[in-house]
């Protein structure tokens, strides 16, 4: 067993070497570079025995697959012992260094213990963590009883390449993991009780924007009754939307965190969201946007000459849903709110990326609640569902994969995480880093011990 002094110095080291690869992705040819990573992580990890492979679709895009394999089931049972991974993303998104206090491909790690950098919390610190405790469980000769993979891909920040996890799965299909953790959870939110809730990702919303168009008939501006405007008609169609927000329903996420929140379950819904919101200002409206789809009109098109009222005026909104939504819900949601006394048309300028999640319970929900049992840390445990989208999207659907995001954050309050996140200036505090690998060890002890 290494001492955890000397296990933090390594964590701290391969979080900075990693920050010091210049990954930042965007669209743009020669962006990427994430083989930088992956050859270096290769190269820690087989320094310890781990068996490693570089899987690219793209030479300087590598993916990195490493394995403990697993020793078999000691039980009676012929089913094949319980996998787990640890996962994450060695892309970051771009910066501008102007911006900066310390240079963010420097990994400056000042006086006060802050580690600075891009991809210091999105989410290098999380690869290196995985990375040690993957070291770490190899060089003390741990035995789990199924596989143990440690998984990092490229281009989870972009996606449009098709480099990084989608296409490692497709091109993969013995990599499935009964269980994963990636990121997307463990910061702390405090409530007004005192208590501190410990978030956990249990999935992600999907995505499905449409454009609504009302439809009238162009006429010159000077006389404003000749045809009918599409302007106004549009005007009066999108207060149809109301605020936005789903009516409250019993939704099994939203349902799952105000039991987590009050700690009961309270059939009055509007009751219970006056609660949570009570314990935390905005937690009423957050909980009621998992009830159901969301509605937000973000963009406009109407005519492109003042003086020419146009046949039609367009309104593009974003919705999100809640899994187990399909297009032609968020069709028919549309077309009640919208009624029919107003011609209009809709189109869906995007396919629907559908929501997805992980049961709340399960062996790696278990695993946290140990942990933090074990760590005598009073937080309580709110599965939450992410507005964005992570790879973990693609491993529930590719094998079915229990699919967690959780990384514990001590040391970096909530407001320096968020602060940092795709912005300038992103931060961790190094004692994070080392509380990241604890828990991944104890998490793989656990789940494959
Ligand atoms: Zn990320």
């Amino acid at each position: 067993m290494t001492e955890p002094g000397s296990l933090h110095d390594e964590v701290i080291r391969v979080a900075r070497d990693l920050i010091r690869c210049d990954t930042t992705n965007a669209r743009e040819p020669g962006l990427g570079n994430e083989t930088l990573c992956a050859e270096y992580l290769a190269g820690y990890l087989r320094g310890f025995g781990v068996e490693v492979e570089l899987v690219a679709r793209e030479r300087h895009r590598a993916n990195i697959v490493a394995r403990i394999p697993g020793v078999g089931s000691t039980g009676s049972t012929d089913a094949p012992p319980e996998s787990l991974a640890f996962v994450g993303h060695t892309d970051v998104v771009p910066c501008d260094p102007r911006d900066w206090t310390h240079p963010p491909f420097e990994a400056v790690v000042d006086d006060d213990g802050w580690l600075w950098g891009r991809g210091a919390v999105d989410m290098k610190n999380e690869v290196a963590a995985r990375a040690v405790a993957m070291a770490e469980l190899a060089r003390t000769g741990f035995r789990p009883r199924g596989d143990l993979w440690f998984i990092a891909v490229a281009d989870e920040e972009d996606g449009y390449a098709d480099v990084g996890m989608r296409w490692l799965l497709e091109e993969r299909p013995d990599i499935r993991p009964t269980h994963s953790v990636n990121e997307g959870g463990g910061e702390r939110l405090p409530l007004a009780d005192g208590r501190e809730m410990v978030c956990y990702s249990i999935g992600e919303k999907g995505t499905l924007p449409v454009q609504v168009t009302a439809v009238g008939e162009a006429g010159h501006a000077s006389v404003p009754t000749l045809g009918r405007n599409a302007v106004p008609l549009l005007a009066t169609l999108l207060p149809r939307l109301g605020d936005g927000l789903p009516e409250p329903s019993r939704a099994p996420e939203a349902i799952a965190m105000l039991r987590a929140l009050l700690g009961r379950d309270e059939p009055d819904l509007a009751k219970a969201l006056a609660e949570a919101e009570s314990l935390s200002s905005g937690l009423g409206d957050t909980i009621r946007s998992l009830m159901g789809s969301t509605l937000a009109p973000t963009m406009l098109w109407g005519s492109n000459k003042r003086n020419v009222m146009p046949a039609r005026a367009t309104a593009e909104v974003d919705i999100r849903t809640i899994p187990g939504t399909s297009p032609a819900d968020v069709e028919g949601l549309v077309r009640s709110l919208l009624g029919n006394d107003i011609r209009y048309e809709l189109g869906w300028p995007e396919e629907m990326v559908a929501a997805s999640s992980s049961p709340v319970d399960g062996a790696v929900p278990a695993a946290i609640a140990a942990f933090l049992e074990a760590e005598a840390d009073p937080g309580t445990l709110l599965p939450t569902l992410c507005t964005g989208f992570t790879d973990s999207n693609y491993l529930r659907a590719a094998g079915g994969t229990a699919a967690y995001g959780f990384s514990p954050f001590r040391a970096t309050p909530n407001d320096v995480l968020e602060a940092g996140y795709h912005n300038a200036n992103e931060r961790v505090h190094v004692d994070d880093l080392l509380l990241s690998t604890r828990f991944h060890l104890d998490l793989a002890r656990r789940v494959l011990g």
